[in-house]
């Protein structure tokens, strides 16, 4: 399609500079683009209507003779203008018109109308249609397929799209473009030829499946969703060759890891180990690896990620460990702490709240390499940040960072050719299609046990107005028996403030109400030191129940606690729903999860609730989840913009993934020039494919 591509819009007929703009806010910039503007609705305007038969809401051609055109000064002023073909009579109204309009209609004059019916002040009318005028009596003969209609933007009519879209169709016939996917996988999809899928969207026949064009089903939208899918994964396999192609430090050794593993009270799960195994194999290879672990709540991500640490460690190079929030980044210093300190290893500390003195040694002991590991929140890639020989980074929470974070750290690590492993860990459980679409660049490995002795957590749901007095009664008896609670307050603000008070009058209520109970609080507007101070005696169990906003949802870990309550449950997502469910079920004992709601409940709200406490399945509820809120939400607006496909939808298409995907390897290795070709057409602009 290189002619197509090459030809600026600015070149068909009827576009000037400022057309040129307007259509680039479209991001319609060469004729190609152009042709992939697909319509969102047809018309049929291939037959006339009679007016008398008229309904209203019909899209409907019909043809007559112009009876009269007066401005009437009404509330608003408007042009009316009758028209009649003899089975009935129907107005044209504007509120917009000029004089030589309304010199045109002129009685008498044969007119063509297209437009939506509705019921006006004289009856059956036409607010704004479109019509052509008869010269000499004679109009222009009627459409023979479908008419589109275009999404638009300001300054871009409808009718001048439509006949750019004929010069740009006309283009596509005197240029057929070549084929970029191989003939064999479009027979064996039976999927048409570019070409005919682009004609087939953009002029329908009459009795073309309109409803199948419209959602997607149809064969000529599938070959469009395949070929920009394949555009897609071919972009993650480019993306992921050229991180391939550095160098990496060859990282090896199994000593100090083995020595943790002996002071531990438990031994690994056959899970962890194989993960372990994967990550040793990728380390001990002179190329970066680039892998993603996932593993539920509670699965022991962390001392995976501690395993390849120790490796790099053992191997004379630095880690840094980056953790989205400054809690759950403490969460990670105290175990790497806790595991390390034996070995006589330091783990140094780096977030914003550091002060100045402490900032300034850490980042010393970072640059001269006398200290092996640091762990903390977004800091780690500020500018002042160098490493003495940055081997491996582990990033956990991959969902709340970019491809572009990932990225910078990576870059802290450069030296010559040589950059870091990255290991990426998420307690998020990516359905398939999605993590196909988002992390195709990486490996992936699942850990799919979790630690034995783990009793499945009970959930319930209950109204809040009328069983909140039994809910503290539970947490009461779950003190008396020496475990400990959390009581989640959420709020559908984002402010951090209202959180803070609601969780706040919370704390207060309960001290009240549970008088011979040590309660603490920890919410996102307290200073790090005072939250640390009471997270750590929670943890240590001085205190049995800790009082929380959804700062707590990742990475806390306290194995004795085994009753999570959680306020206006109904508000949250499935995603975080689980996270917090996970802070309790770590021990050995049985765990309650209470869910308090408040009614009337929403249908979603009602089905969330009903997955939750149907099952603990941390990919079942992900993808429950994804279906609920569509991808876009499910990830967050920041990675929205990594997934920003122009035809395709994951969702309906997501049957077309594991094709693309094998497609995609196929080119690549049989016709690398199409691969390339395809990459361009699609993902020409796209952030993240250049920086590699
Ligand atoms: P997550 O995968 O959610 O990050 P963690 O790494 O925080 O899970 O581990 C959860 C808890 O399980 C921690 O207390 C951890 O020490 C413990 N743990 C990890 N691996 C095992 C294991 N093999 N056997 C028993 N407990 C384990
Ligand atoms: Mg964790």
């Amino acid at each position: 399609m290189s002619e197509l591509a090459a030809r600026a819009v600015g070149s068909l007929r009827g576009v000037g500079p400022r057309a040129a703009t307007r259509l680039a806010k479209l991001g319609i910039h060469t004729v190609e683009d152009l042709l992939f503007h697909l319509p969102f609705r047809y018309e049929d305007r291939t037959r006339i209507a009679p007016i008398g038969r008229l309904r209203p809401e019909q899209h409907v051609v019909v043809e007559g003779e112009i009876m009269a055109a007066d401005i009437l000064f009404g509330k608003r002023r408007s042009l009316l203008c009758k028209v009649s073909d003899g089975t009935g009579m129907i107005s044209l109204r504007f509120f917009h018109f000029s004089a030589a309009q309304k010199n045109n209609l002129e009685r008498g004059r044969r007119i063509r109308v297209y437009g939506e019916v509705r019921v006006g002040g004289t009856g059956l009318e036409f607010f704004h249609p479109e019509y052509e005028l008869a010269d000499d009596d004679t109009l222009p003969a009627l459409h023979k397929s479908l008419t589109p209609v275009y999404p638009t933007t300001e300054g871009v009519q409808q009718r001048s799209l439509r006949t750019l879209m004929q010069q740009a169709l006309a283009l596509l016939n005197q240029h057929p473009p070549r084929d970029l996917l191989p003939e064999a996988l479009l027979a064996r999809n039976g999927l048409p030829t570019l070409r005919e899928a682009l004609l087939k969207l953009h002029a329908p026949n009459v009795d073309d499946p309109v409803d199948m064009l419209l959602s997607g089903g149809h064969p000529a939208v599938q070959r469009l969703v395949m070929e920009e899918m394949v555009a897609h994964q071919l972009g993650m396999l480019s993306k992921r060759a050229g991180q391939k192609a550095h160098g990496a430090p060859v990282l090896e050794g199994e000593r100090l890891f083995a020595t943790l593993c002996d002071g531990l009270p438990f031994s690994l799960t056959g899970a962890q180990q194989r993960v372990i195994h994967e990550i040793a194999a990728d380390l001990a290879l002179p190329s970066p690896m680039l892998r993603l672990v996932q593993g539920d709540v509670g699965a022991g991500k962390t001392l995976v990620a501690a395993a390849a640490a120790l490796m790099a460690i053992e191997s004379g190079y630095q880690v840094a460990l980056m953790a989205p929030t400054e809690l759950l980044a403490e969460q990670h210093l105290a175990s790497f702490r806790r595991w390390l300190a034996p070995l006589g290893i330091e783990v140094l500390w780096l977030s914003g709240s550091l002060g100045q003195k402490a900032r300034r040694e850490t980042l010393e002991k970072l640059a001269d390499g006398s200290v092996g590991m640091v762990v903390g929140t977004h800091a780690l890639f500020q500018e002042a940040v160098q490493f003495h020989r940055l081997g491996l980074t582990i990033i956990d929470e991959q969902h709340r960072f970019g491809v572009h974070q990932r990225l910078a750290l990576r870059e802290k690590g450069r030296q010559d050719n040589q950059v870091p492993h990255q290991l990426v860990l998420t307690a998020t459980p990516i359905p398939r299609t999605l993590a196909m679409s988002l992390y195709g660049d990486l490996d992936t490995s699942v850990i799919d046990e979790l630690p034995p002795g783990r009793e499945p957590i009970e959930t319930l749901a209950l109204p809040a107005a009328s069983r909140r007095a039994d809910v503290i009664q539970r947490v009461h008896a779950a003190a008396a028996k020496g475990t400990q609670a959390y009581w989640v307050c959420t709020l559908i603000e984002e402010s951090d403030t209202l959180q803070a008070q609601a969780a706040e009058a919370t704390w207060e209520d309960l001290k009240t109400a549970l008088p011979d109970l040590t309660i603490e609080l920890v919410h996102g507007r307290m200073k790090p030191k005072d939250k640390a101070a009471a997270m750590a005696r929670f943890a240590s169990g001085e205190a049995q129940l800790l009082v929380a906003t959804t700062v707590i949802e990742v990475g806390v870990d306290v194995p004795n606690a085994t009753l999570m309550v959680m306020e206006n449950a109904e508000r949250l997502g499935l995603s975080q729903l689980h996270q917090l469910r996970g802070r309790v079920g770590r021990g050995s004992g049985k765990s309650y999860c209470v869910l308090l709601y408040q009614t009337p409940l929403s249908q979603t709200a009602r089905r969330r609730l009903a997955v939750m406490r149907e099952t603990g399945d941390g990919f079942r509820i992900a993808e429950e989840d994804l279906r609920l809120r569509g991808p876009g939400e499910w990830l967050g607006t920041r990675q929205t913009g990594e997934l920003a496909f122009r035809i395709a939808d994951l969702m309906r298409d997501e049957a077309l993934m594991v094709p693309a995907r094998d497609m995609a390897e196929r080119l690549l290795a049989d016709h690398p020039a199409n691969a390339e070709a395809l990459l361009r057409r699609w993902l020409k602009g796209a952030e993240g494919y250049a920086d590699v």
